[in-house]
Formats: C-alpha cells, sequence, structure tokens
C-alpha cells in the first residue's frame, strides 16, 4: 500500500500513513509492535486485519567466487521462486523476479520450461529486496530480470516501482531500476505514458521477425517493426536511452550480416545493445557463441554507430541464470 492508501485504511491523517509506511519499507519492521511512535490502539486495530514481515522466507543461497549470491525463496502458498546478488564496483544489484515461472516460452530460458504459476504481489517483489538487503547492504539497483516478464505483470511491476522508490520509503533512484521486456509491446507503450524514467531493457535476440519467431513466441504476436517503434516511443517520453539485450546464439543469431541488420535498425536511435553469451542449459541443443564472434559482432555493431557492449557474465557455476535454481529445486522435490 502507499502511504495514502494506509492512512485511509485507518481512517487517519496522511502523516499517519507515512509514519507506518516508513517503518515498513524504510526501517522495514517485522511487526506492528515495533513501531513504538505509533498509539497502541492504531497498532492493534492493525494486528486484527493485516499482516506485516518478511514476504520471503530464504530457503537456501549459494554464493560464487565473484560474490554473485542466488536465492531461493518461499512466498504465500508454497511458491518458490529466485533472485539473485550481484556485486559491483558501483554497489550492490539485486535482479528480482516478478513471477513464477513465466508463461512466454523462449527458447532459451529455463524460468519459461513449465509454464506461470502465478503472478507476484507487490509485496512479494519488494520482499526479495529486502532480505537481500539484510545481508548485503549496499543495495543501490534492481533489475526486473529474474524469473516472469515484468509487463506480463504489470499493475505489480509499476506499484513496486513507484513503492520502492517512495521518499519515505527506500528512496530508490527509478533511474537505478531496470525493467526487462521480451517485447509486449502495448505495455511499453503504458509503462512510457506512466512517467517512470526507470531503464528499459528489451530482449531483442535477432535482428529479424523470421529469427526472432524461432526463439521467442512472443515475436508472432508483437512483430519487431512495431516494438522498434514502442521502444522509440518510451525513450522519446522519457528520455531514457533503450537497453536491446541480445542472446548470442551460434549458428542461430551471430552472423556478421545479422549484426549489420541490427545496426540498420537500432542506428540513430536512443539505444544500447547489451551482448550476452547464451547460458547453455543441460537440455538445449544450442551452443554460446565463442568469445571472438561475439567480439566481433559487437565490433560491428560499435563500427556502424550502434553503442554495443558485451556483458561479463556473473555467477558462474551457481546456475544463476533466470529459472536454472528453482527448476533444480522443483525437479529435486518433485522425485
Ligand atoms: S526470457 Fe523472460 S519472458 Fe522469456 S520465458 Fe524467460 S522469463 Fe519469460
Amino acid at each position: 500500500m502507499t502511504s495514502d492508501e494506509i492512512a485511509e485504511l485507518i481512517g487517519d491523517k496522511p502523516y499517519r500513513g507515512k509514519q507506518i509506511f516508513r517503518w515498513i519499507h524504510g526501517r522495514q519492521a517485522e511487526s506492528f509492535d515495533a513501531m513504538t511512535d505509533l498509539p497502541k490502539t492504531i497498532r492493534e486495530k492493525l494486528k486484527l486485519s493485516h499482516t506485516i514481515g518478511s514476504y520471503a522466507l530464504k530457503l537456501r543461497s549459494v554464493q560464487s567466487a565473484d560474490q554473485t549470491t542466488k536465492y531461493l525463496f518461499q512466498m504465500d502458498n508454497n511458491t518458490i521462486i529466485e533472485s539473485v546478488y550481484m556485486s559491483y564496483r558501483f554497489g550492490g544489484s539485486v535482479c528480482a523476479s516478478t513471477q513464477a515461472g513465466c508463461r512466454l516460452g523462449c527458447a532459451f530460458c529455463a524460468s519459461g520450461k513449465s509454464g506461470l504459476e502465478r503472478n507476484l504481489a507487490p509485496s512479494e517483489i519488494c520482499g526479495q529486496v529486502y532480505a537481500i538487503q539484510r545481508e548485503k547492504p549496499r543495495v543501490g539497483h534492481v533489475v526486473l530480470m529474474g524469473s516472469g516478464e515484468p509487463l506480463d505483470n504489470y499493475e505489480s511491476t509499476v506499484r513496486f516501482i513507484k513503492l520502492i522508490s517512495d521518499e519515505n520509503g527506500q528512496r530508490m533512484s527509478r533511474r537505478s531500476i531496470t525493467v526487462s521486456t521480451c517485447g509486449l509491446t502495448p505495455r511499453i507503450i503504458n509503462l512510457a505514458d506512466e512517467m517512470l524514467p526507470v531503464t528499459l531493457a528489451v530482449s531483442l535476440h535477432a535482428p529479424d521477425d523470421a529469427a526472432r519467431e524461432r526463439l521467442m513466441p512472443v515475436a508472432r504476436v508483437f512483430p519487431m517493426r512495431e516494438l522498434l517503434r514502442a521502444c522509440e516511443y518510451y525513450a522519446d517520453k522519457t528520455g531514457r536511452q533503450v537497453t536491446y539485450e541480445y542472446t548470442m546464439i551460434k549458428g542461430v543469431n551471430d552472423s556478421l550480416s545479422q549484426a549489420k541488420e541490427l545496426a540498420a535498425r537500432l542506428k540513430g536511435t536512443l539505444s544500447h545493445v547489451n551482448l550476452i553469451r547464451l547460458n547453455e542449459l543441460e537440455d538445449l541443443d544450442w551452443n554460446a557463441s565463442s568469445e571472438e564472434t561475439i567480439r566481433r559482432f559487437a565490433d560491428t555493431l560499435n563500427g556502424c554507430g550502434v553503442k554495443t557492449t558485451v556483458r561479463r557474465a556473473l555467477g558462474g557455476g551457481i546456475s544463476a541464470a533466470c529459472g536454472q535454481l528453482r527448476n533444480h529445486h522443483n525437479n529435486t522435490y518433485s522425485r
């Protein structure tokens, strides 16, 4: 709830709503009794009708040599989700999930393998960040790139952004929040109209519709022309450059002619391309492109005036790619 909604709930002045909001999101109180500057009558009233506390019960965490830590959380109804903490020079970043599973079925993704279990509530998305913050204090960024498609759980995603950036809570800069999408075009337009200047990261993974459809079923519904037009609208409206994620798959999307085609589409737009080496899942027929191919692909894009970087792989050896740890957990416990 926002502070105004809390004030309305208890039938009190707006400052009371802010006070309670500060306890929940700023100080992360785990009980209403901890809110010691709140009249006892209000605390008792809240206790009767509402719950407070951690929405993310840590089941397990594993840490790799580069400090990347993968968490497995249990939410309500025994829903299992995962989140990742990554350590960078500028501070820590949490990669949070917005859904348990995903219904969009991208061919290279572990999260999409068993479909969508359910959407997460805003409190459950905040819960992941707060649970990790208790162990890793310097969290300054959040990327919604864990399991799930954030824009397929649009209301929760937008509410999460507003809650975590609220001046009475965590005050996280909206520019430090990244929303990743596989390309739900109408929702990109909706998000642009919200005027929340978050970073938009679009999973492109191919320079044309045919190759993209092979990798991502969603491309059959939202063709690339419309998608790129929506992204330009987002950049115009928010003034933020759009990040295009491009997973490099050997022999599928990594030729130099595909690099040139991609450059032709993106040239002159407010954009940035991130090349990512394919994470080779056990039951996947594809292989990752070689380092040399990735470097040449990046050079071609940069040479054509499209800003491109090769993303550093973090979390080696701990199944840090989206969906992997959760799938291991579910497979283990369903055997
Ligand atoms: S890549 Fe994202 S949108 Fe695609 S299946 Fe995985 S979680 Fe869903």
